[in-house]
């Protein structure tokens, strides 16, 4: 292993040039929008970053607002719009009710340690109503997910601190039910399953959500400005409390700034190099051939080799099924995914892994002729501690970040864009925004004492 990889360090900006995601196949007419000629001279707030923080930050910031065009709101985007990693993801929106939990439980205590679960479950009802209410056509179903476990060992550790979650009467629990080894292998048609647990979740098109929320703020007077790279902020805001912020477009000035660039973070903001490092992974879409006999699986999944070891799936209305995880294939080679911000080539140790895998996965898909029909790489935003930065970024009066959401953001970032909106905009606090207590960035957690970015522990 590379001696190196613990010691991350700034990266370039979002580069040009990258694999093609299935999400980026119907693209919307904002996709490569400039409002105007040239950048304003000065917005009240520019938000960095047109991925799903951005976009929710957009959103929740002409919320209240519709069609005041005196707000003065700016996003820049360096590359098209949602090309990062919301226009590159698994599409899995699937709070996470026990796993994390056990982490957060040892590190934090019980009761922190739930606030995140809640408020990870709040955002299916959270995301159903802005979706129906908005009219935004992105496909988002809800059905039960599964999660299986191919390991008796690593099963018997999760049934135990499941059962200890039952016993302490959480509410959330009453939604999750164990499955025994031959519900895994009948009911959830895993092979060689030995058993696991289903609750519920959903799944979406991450890029049709973006470019909806997007759509609604530019229609309410967002500037949105695509290809257009932020290079550099200076060190201090001018007398008048604004940040000068240098583009590929020119300087532009900004009251408040909020940082929604995920990954990309600490080249603006170096004081994240620590907290939050850039992991490529790789997702595909596979197909049965036409007219080829399997059976459908509408639930989505989460099948687990062993501890850390896991593949992630939904099912799209198409037939189709998107996967994508399986890091352990690549982990022991940090040079191919670790402090890496290019997604422009695969992963070579995971390039042909999903090859013949619903196959080898589920009964009834043997006779499928399933292949790969697209594959594509993202960069996630792994934090040393697991959890999101959301706030008031230490020591600089006037920016605000949402950023840091892992292979984990679809039940994460949409009430996160939303409370940083509501600080930089109301001027309220951290703990006025509701989220949970843990997600906060602050100074101490700028010099981590986790380190989960090499595996999940
Ligand atoms: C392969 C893969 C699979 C995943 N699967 C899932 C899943 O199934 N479920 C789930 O919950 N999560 C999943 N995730 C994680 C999820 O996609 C992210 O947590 C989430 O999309 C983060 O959203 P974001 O807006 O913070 O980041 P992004 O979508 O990456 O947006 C950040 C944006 O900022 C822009 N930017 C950065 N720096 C600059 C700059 N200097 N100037 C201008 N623009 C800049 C970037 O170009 C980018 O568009 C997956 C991620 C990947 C990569």
């Amino acid at each position: 292993m590379d001696s190196n990889v613990h010691t991350p360090k700034p990266f370039p900006q979002p580069a040009a040039g990258y694999t093609q995601p299935f999400w980026r196949t119907e693209l919307d007419d904002l996709d490569s929008h400039q409002s105007s000629a040239d950048l304003p001279p000065e917005t009240e707030i520019l938000i960095i970053g047109g991925g799903y923080a951005g976009a929710s930050a957009a959103y929740h910031l002409f919320n209240d607002a519709p069609q005041d065009k005196s707000l003065g709101v700016v996003l820049l985007e360096g590359r098209e719009l949602c090309s990062g990693a919301t226009g590159r993801n698994g599409g899995h929106l699937r709070p996470d009710l026990y796993a994390a939990t056990k982490v957060y439980q040892e590190r934090y205590g019980l009761e922190a340690a739930a606030e995140v679960v809640r408020y990870e479950i709040s955002h299916m009802k959270q995301l159903e109503e802005t979706v129906r209410n908005e009219g935004i056509d992105c496909d988002l179903t809800f059905t039960r997910s599964y999660d299986i476990f191919l390991d008796a060992d690593h099963l018997a550790a999760a049934k135990a601190y499941y059962d200890s979650l039952v016993q302490y009467d959480l509410d959330f629990m009453s939604d999750v039910e164990y499955l025994t080894e031959k519900e895994a292998q009948t009911i959830a048609k895993v092979k060689n399953a030995k058993g696991g647990f289903s609750f519920s979740a959903g799944h979406l098109w991450p890029y049709k959500l973006v470019a909806g929320l997007i759509r609604i703020a530019v229609s309410r007077g967002l500037q949105l400005h695509t290809k257009t790279m932020v290079t550099g902020i200076g060190q201090t805001p001018s007398l008048e409390g604004f940040w000068p912020v240098t583009t590929s477009r020119g300087v532009i000035h900004a009251r408040k700034i909020i940082f929604a660039t995920n990954a990309y973070t600490s080249a603006l903001a170096p004081e994240y190099s620590r907290a939050i490092v850039p992991c490529k992974g790789l997702c595909t879409q596979i197909q049965a051939a036409p007219g080829a006999p399997y059976e459908a699986i509408p639930e989505t999944y989460v099948i687990r080799h062993g501890p850390g070891c896991f593949i992630y799936q939904i099912s799209r209305k198409d037939g189709s099924i998107i996967v994508g995880g399986a890091e352990y294939t690549y982990r022991d080679s940090p040079a191919q995914w670790y402090s890496n911000s290019e997604d422009g080539s695969v992963i070579p140790n995971v390039e042909t892994y999903f090859d013949g895998y619903m196959q080898r996965t589920f009964h009834g898909w043997e006779d499928s002729q399933a292949t790969v029909k697209q594959k594509w790489t993202g960069v996630m935003g792994y934090s040393a501690d697991s959890l999101p930065h959301i706030g008031a970024i230490p020591n600089k009066p006037g920016q605000f970040i949402a950023a840091g959401f892992n292979g984990h953001g679809m039940p994460v970032v949409f009430l996160g864009g939303k409370a940083v909106a509501e600080m930089a905009q109301k001027s309220i606090s951290f703990s006025q925004t509701g989220l949970p207590r843990l997600f906060e960035t602050t100074a101490e957690r700028l010099t981590p004492i986790y380190d989960d970015t090499m595996g999940y522990p």
